[in-house]
């Protein structure tokens, strides 16, 4: 999996549902996660961003800590 090393510039793209829980897409990967956290469990990317349909959450490191069960 060395090829997915290289984890500049990637980020979750957030992915909306009308029904059920919204997931986040790893830009890396491709992978998808119920939630959003520093790092990705598929890739192992650092995450830096969050991309939503209205723009850019950059405090990934917050949100970690509010979703962090
Ligand atoms: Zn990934």
């Amino acid at each position: 999996m060395g090829l997915l090393s290289g984890g500049k510039g990637t980020f979750w793209i957030k992915r909306t549902r009308l029904f059920g829980k919204d997931t986040f897409e790893c830009s890396g990967c491709g992978r998808s996660f119920t939630r959003p956290s520093a790092s990705c469990p598929g890739c192992r990317a650092k995450m830096r961003k969050i991309r939503t349909d209205s723009g850019w959450i950059d405090d990934i490191e917050m949100l970690d800590a509010i979703l962090d069960d």
